[in-house]
């Protein structure tokens, strides 16, 4: 039943392509999930977020340092070589440099129609920051009209939203499924279910989203006797790490990635001011750590994750350079650790050596099974 979602993340493109041929409509995309979608879809845009393809390359040297993150040399690589030579536009809401660094690049060497750079603050923990992005988001909202020559009214806006929080709500109906002592689900599948809504029309991928959720209810066989995992880190879209992993006698019940929970977590709150209602939604959104200070609520965030979920264990994944998510590492192995969490620290590349991962995942887990036999 997540064969279709792991069809649309494995042919990505040709989704678009046929979604573009069939609507006659605008494809953007987007680099970093702090971009408001919902102004997007009010406008009839598919928004589909670049992700990298995991394979070796050399082509973004000249381009992007070798310390930044693989992650955005991945992204890059993938437009330099013209898999995306189909998108009509593309935007990044600010994140962190590195990724800003991808989207400069490609604004320069890979020929698009429109591009937009969203100020997005930093500095979300203080109360300026809400006026301040529903400010910006009427800029960008005027940019998108101006390139479509479509005026975006209130009910284009509470479309955009209905379609975003509906897919955030069946999403978020997955993972309560996932809390359960056996879960109908594993992490590969919720990992597919996660990143091809970040690739398809969410209008398609919420039907799809019901169907796969009222055919778990009926799965017969459960996930029983597994370690249970969280994952947590960088942008992570490694589906064969999550399926090795899950093949040695463990299950991820949860995450906190940008191609997971992160991304869906909140909802817009309607309000008579739609702007401000989506400015509201992505500043109170589960933080992403290049975002998270002076205060780190990430750390209580993940804690209480890892208690909701009955985690066993925390896998701890980080792209190499990856400056923001290595910050947060002693915080979080601290945290866990006071809390009776164990935690395995991985660093991640565009490919990871698996054999030797599986050896150390292994120790892992054999180090959580001894301590659930004298628990
Ligand atoms: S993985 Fe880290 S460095 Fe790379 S784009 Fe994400 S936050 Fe930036």
């Amino acid at each position: 039943m997540f064969e279709k979602f792991k069809e649309w993340q494995e042919n990505r493109h040709e989704y678009a392509k046929e979604w573009k041929r069939k609507t006659g409509g605008k494809v953007i995309g987007y680099f970093c999930t702090y971009v408001p979608e919902e102004i997007l879809y009010a406008a009839d845009i598919l928004p589909i977020r670049i992700l990298g393809s995991h394979e070796p390359q050399d082509l973004t040297e000249p381009h992007i340092f070798g310390m930044f993150c693989p992650f955005c040399r991945d992204c890059l690589a993938q437009g330099l070589q013209g898999r995306y030579d189909y998108l009509d536009g593309i935007t990044i809401a600010q994140s962190c440099l590195h990724i800003r660094q991808a989207f400069t690049s490609w604004q320069m060497h890979v020929p698009v129609e429109y591009s937009y750079y969203l100020p997005m603050p930093h500095h979300v923990q203080s109360a300026r920051a809400y006026p301040y992005l529903t400010e910006e988001l009427k800029l960008f909202k005027k940019s998108i009209e101006e390139w479509t020559g479509k005026t975006l009214r209130n009910e284009d806006l509470d479309k955009g939203i209905k379609i975003m929080n509906e897919n955030r709500r069946l999403l978020g109906k997955l993972y309560e499924l996932r809390k359960e002592k056996n879960p109908g689900v594993t992490g590969l599948e919720a990992m597919y279910a996660v990143i091809s809504s970040q690739l398809t029309d969410k209008r398609e991928h919420s039907r799809m989203l019901e169907e796969a959720l009222n055919k778990i209810y009926e799965r017969k066989e459960k996930n029983s006797n597994l370690l249970r995992l969280m994952i947590l880190g960088s942008e992570d879209d490694d589906t064969e790490f999550m399926k090795m992993v899950e093949s040695l006698g463990a299950i991820f019940v949860i995450d906190d990635h940008c191609t997971g929970t992160r991304y869906f977590w909140n909802e817009v709150i309607p309000d008579e001011d739609r702007l401000a209602s989506i400015a509201a939604r992505y500043i109170d959104r589960p933080p992403c750590p290049s975002k998270d200070w002076p205060e780190r609520r990430r750390v209580p965030h993940i804690l209480n994750l890892a208690k909701e979920y009955d985690v066993q264990g925390a896998i701890i994944v980080q792209q190499k350079f990856c400056d923001p998510h290595e910050l947060d590492i002693p915080a979080i192995t601290k945290t866990l650790k006071e809390n009776n969490i164990p935690s395995l620290f991985l660093e991640f590349d565009v490919t990871v050596p698996l054999g030797q991962f599986k050896t150390r995942v292994e120790a892992f887990l054999e180090i959580l099974r001894e301590e659930d036999l004298w628990s």
